[in-house]
């Protein structure tokens, strides 16, 4: 009798998610899924334990809200009963008296209020009576919903040992039937969401949480509602139940031998324990009495989640007044009057496991979150798995991501600061080229100034010098002086030279070039001392080149000029071309003092130069560097000059692209 109603029963607010994974880690039936970072209910998958709701600091899992259909219900022409569940009490522990609450419910519109705690009288003598005749079956029972789901879907082969037996609230919803006709419209008001799918034996199912709102919205108080008493049939027992381990105990059968083979698990870890147990056949001898919640006063539908023993005493001391007032005989009459209602439930298997992926496809996943060996299975429990592997099949079947494993996440996090450290770096290095090339230009352009306004003065100098000098007959003292003054002048003319040479904005002219060709050319242009050697060596297939055959040549010449001058002593030129498709390398290595530190990034600033007054000008490094930006190149230096450290010299390394 009476079927499962398949409702959505959680929702997440996507707003107000912060992917924690407690819903994760919390839900017994994994029915949550990440989804960009996103918390999402499975709602096929989900039995409506509630806990996700409970544990959620965010509150961004809410239940079904069902007080609208209440209270379409309310205004319908049908009278609707409302069914309280037996744990009222530890709920609304700021009454006095539970006659207030009751005065209240019927303000509401409900016709009638009556206790489910009487339909747990009838199930557990129900109860009683199958064990008694079980003829060596072993029942789990039935009366959470929760539980109920959980054995339908996640252990199909458990359906048969279900005890066949209505839970308290279906047998007060028949009593309800029976007593105020069939017409009559059935509101189970307890701590449960998944109530709200039990059965469709109840109209409707809201939880206490939803039923202090439709106080508060309907401006129901105590002061003005006339408190009233409960309508029959009143329970005896049956009110414990919350309390009591569970309802097979409620049969109050303590010298029973039947009480030795009961096993109570209540919550989430427990309950599925004890049904693997079960299902293993090691507690092949024993009725499972489970529940989904620790009790069901520890409800996700009661308004706050603590106060365990509080709660447990709220409902002791109800009971205990309420049994004080009984009249046994009143309770012995309903229970026979009631006899007659049929209290069997049938259960339906719906199997809803997933299948295992294959091994394969699990490893290739673990490997993706960096886990290659045992010791990487760290099932640190972060994602809300239980298992690294758990984790992987999640990912596979669409419900989890990697992101969630948090070594993983730290260790791209790692790798992304140790990217940032050298993006930040060449950054700064590109910086620095910047200021270098912007310092290059501006000193380019003044010298460009300086040299032309001096070029013409000098010409006049250096012209007029020799004619005096030519004129100045041999032995004239003056002569000397003529000769002095011409060779000064010369030099401030090559220096006007080079700066020219440096600050001017000629265009490259390219022209294809055999490298190596060009490379020995160079060579040969320049004086080389007889304790100097020379050597090109080249590793290039192709030897050609399109490059500005004038610029490069002085380039090279000037870069071959500073190595001869760094190896007074003798030593090595060696230049090494080597390239790829795209680049050509020209390396320009000496064996000589090398470059101290402190002077590496002052090597390209014009007029810097540590050669003596009338040998270094200071020019030449800047102008190589003009020259090698013309042709989209770049240039670099490696040099030693500390002889501890190992052999000192230095290389020029020009890299300039083949084509431009
Ligand atoms: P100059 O040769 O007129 O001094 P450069 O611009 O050609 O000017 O060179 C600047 C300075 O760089 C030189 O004075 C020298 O200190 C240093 N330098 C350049 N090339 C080398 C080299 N191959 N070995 C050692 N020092 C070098
Ligand atoms: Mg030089």
């Amino acid at each position: 009798m009476g079927h499962a109603k398949r409702n959505k029963l959680v929702f997440t607010v996507k707003d107000k998610c912060r992917v924690c994974y407690t819903c994760v880690r919390e839900c017994p039936v994994k029915a949550i899924s990440i989804i960009n970072g996103q918390a999402e209910v499975i709602s096929e998958r989900c039995i409506g334990c509630g806990n996700c709701v409970n544990v959620c600091s965010q509150d961004a899992k809410v239940f079904l809200d069902s007080r609208q259909s209440v209270h379409n219900l309310l205004k319908s022409e049908d009278p609707v009963i409302a069914c309280l569940a037996p744990s009222f009490p530890a709920e609304f522990s700021d009454f006095e008296d539970y006659k207030q609450l009751v005065g209240m419910i019927r303000s509401l519109g409900f016709y009638r209020v009556i206790e489910v705690a009487f339909g747990a009288d009838l199930v557990a003598k129900e109860y009683k009576r199958l064990l008694d005749s079980n003829g060596g079956s072993t029942y789990i029972s039935s009366d959470c919903p929760a539980i109920v789901f959980y054995v339908e879907h996640y252990h199909p082969e458990l359906v048969s040992h279900l005890a066949p037996v209505a839970s308290p609230m279906v047998a007060a919803a028949r009593v309800a039937k029976q007593e105020f006709g069939q017409n009559a419209k059935v509101v189970f008001i307890g701590p449960c969401i998944a109530k709200k799918a039990e059965s469709d034996e109840i109209d409707e199912a809201i939880t206490f949480m939803e039923l202090r709102i439709m106080f508060e919205d309907e401006g129901i108080t105590k002061e003005n509602s006339s408190a009233s008493d409960f309508d029959g049939p009143h329970p005896k027992t049956g009110a414990i139940f919350p309390v009591s381990r569970g309802l097979l105990q409620t049969v109050n059968r303590k010298d029973d031998i039947v009480e030795g083979n009961i096993i109570v698990a209540s919550g989430k870890d427990n309950f599925k324990e004890a049904i693997r147990e079960f299902e293993k056949g090691e507690l092949a001898m024993n009725h499972l009495e489970l529940l989904c919640c620790e009790g069901c006063i520890m409800g996700p539908g009661m308004t706050t989640c603590d106060k365990l023993y509080t709660r447990r005493a709220n409902i002791g001391n109800y009971v205990r007044n309420k049994l004080s007032v009984l009249a046994d005989e009143n309770w012995k009459n309903d229970i026979e009057k009631f006899e007659n209602i049929n209290l069997s439930q049938s259960f339906q298997a719906v199997d809803r496991r997933l299948n295992r992926p294959d091994s394969d496809e699990i490893e290739r996943v673990l490997l993706s979150m960096g886990k290659t060996k045992q010791e990487d299975m760290l099932n640190c429990g972060v994602c809300g798995y239980d298992t690294c592997e758990e984790h992987a099949i999640a990912i596979i079947l669409g419900n989890a991501e990697n992101e969630m494993c948090l070594p993983f996440a730290i260790e791209r996090l790692h790798k992304s600061v140790q990217e940032l450290n050298i993006s930040n770096e060449k950054l700064a290095n590109a910086r620095q080229a910047l200021r270098h090339s912007e310092k290059l230009a501006n000193m380019g352009q003044l010298s460009a100034g300086i040299a032309h306004e001096l070029n013409n003065p000098l010409g006049v100098i250096t012209m007029y010098s020799n004619i005096l000098k030519d004129e100045a007959k041999q032995g004239d003292p003056v002569k000397k002086d003529l000769e002095l003054i011409v060779e000064q002048a010369e030099r401030c003319k090559n220096i006007v030279g080079g700066l020219l040479n440096f600050a001017r904005k000629t265009q490259v002219k390219h022209s294809e070039t055999n490298i190596v060709e060009f490379v020995k050319h160079s060579l040969q242009s320049i004086v080389v001392p007889k304790n100097i050697n020379t050597e090109i060596l080249t590793e290039l297939s192709d030897f050609y080149v399109m490059i500005d055959n004038d610029q490069m040549m002085q380039a090279l010449t000037n870069l071959e000029k500073n190595a001869i001058e760094a190896m007074p002593n003798g030593g090595l030129l060696s230049v090494n071309v080597k390239g790829d498709e795209k680049n050509v390398e020209i390396n320009v290595c000496d064996t000589g003092t090398g470059i101290p530190e402190e002077h590496m990034d002052k090597l390209f600033t014009p007029f810097f130069t540590t050669k003596e007054a009338g040998k270094g000008t200071g020019l030449g490094l800047p102008l190589v560097y003009g020259i090698v930006k013309m042709h989209k190149g770049s240039i670099e230096v490696v040099s030693n000059s500390n002889p501890e450290k190992g052999k000192t010299g230095t290389c020029f390394k020009i890299k300039i692209p083949r084509y431009n």
